[in-house]
């Protein structure tokens, strides 16, 4: 576990870094629900800085959608990376997988809502480009939540279905933060810099993986196994390491 000093002197210099931020449980303190989540009040200052030093080379990369993502940091005008992939929010507007608004979707949503009424510590959250099945306050139901969720997917093509902290996630099988990082890293301002990725669970790993490999680095949030080559203890000293590195001359 590095202190922020450490991995603020471990990152490659802003202007010639890309910086790829998961959000809840990186830049945030994971909560019961995920509607319960508090946004730091350095929060939004901070992406500023981020989004300044290096001239617009910064995304946010998470799970939630976009107009989630949008209603907790309204400040933020960078890209956002939304649903594991599925829309990316940038300056050509927002662009949605095929699976938003489809009849597909419509009922995977409704028989996650069906699953959801088996107890009241069940939350289904529906979301523009899949559904999520929350179990976090009734974890006696993983195995059937699981193997529900899994028999409402089994009919349709193109789907995964996504075990994640305490959650089960139905979303496009051709998504994922690696792939939209890949394509993201490709574009103008990212291209050619030295991409760092800062996240906290297993499907940030893909993700942090490929940015190592390209030569950039990433750090990982929180404890549990990791091939990431930094490792901070929680969103708090990761937000106290991104502010000394924005300071950096
Ligand atoms: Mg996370």
């Amino acid at each position: 576990m590095l202190d922020a000093h450490s991995v603020a002197a471990a990152l490659p210099a802003p202007e010639q870094a890309a910086i790829l931020l998961d959000f809840d449980g990186t830049l945030v303190d994971l909560a019961q629900t995920p509607d319960g989540i508090v946004v730091p009040d350095d929060l939004p200052d901070l992406l500023g800085a981020l989004d300044r030093v290096t001239g617009g080379a910064i995304a946010l990369v998470s799970g939630r959608s976009v107009a989630a993502l949008e209603g907790f940091v309204p400040q933020y005008k960078g890209v956002i990376l939304g649903g594991h992939g599925a829309e990316r929010r940038d300056d050509a507007g927002l662009w949605r997988h095929p699976l938003a608004g489809s009849d597909t979707l419509a009922q995977l949503i409704a028989g996650a809502q069906r699953i959801a009424a088996l107890d009241p510590g069940l939350l289904c959250e529906p979301k523009p480009t899949g559904v999520v099945l929350h179990y976090r306050r009734a974890p006696e139901f993983e195995a059937r939540v699981r193997g529900e969720m899994q028999a409402l997917a089994a009919p349709f093509s193109g789907l995964d279905v996504h075990f994640a902290k305490m959650a089960v996630e139905l979303r496009p099988d051709d998504i994922g933060k690696d792939r939209a990082s890949v394509e993201l890293l490709s574009k103008s301002p990212f291209a050619g810099r030295r991409a760092v990725f800062c996240g906290d669970d297993a499907t940030d790993e893909p993700a942090m993986r490929l940015c190592v490999e390209a030569g950039g680095t990433a750090c990982k949030v929180g404890s549990g196994a990791s091939g990431a080559p930094l490792r901070i203890a929680d969103p708090t000293m990761l937000r106290a390491a991104l502010w000394q590195w924005t300071q950096q001359r």
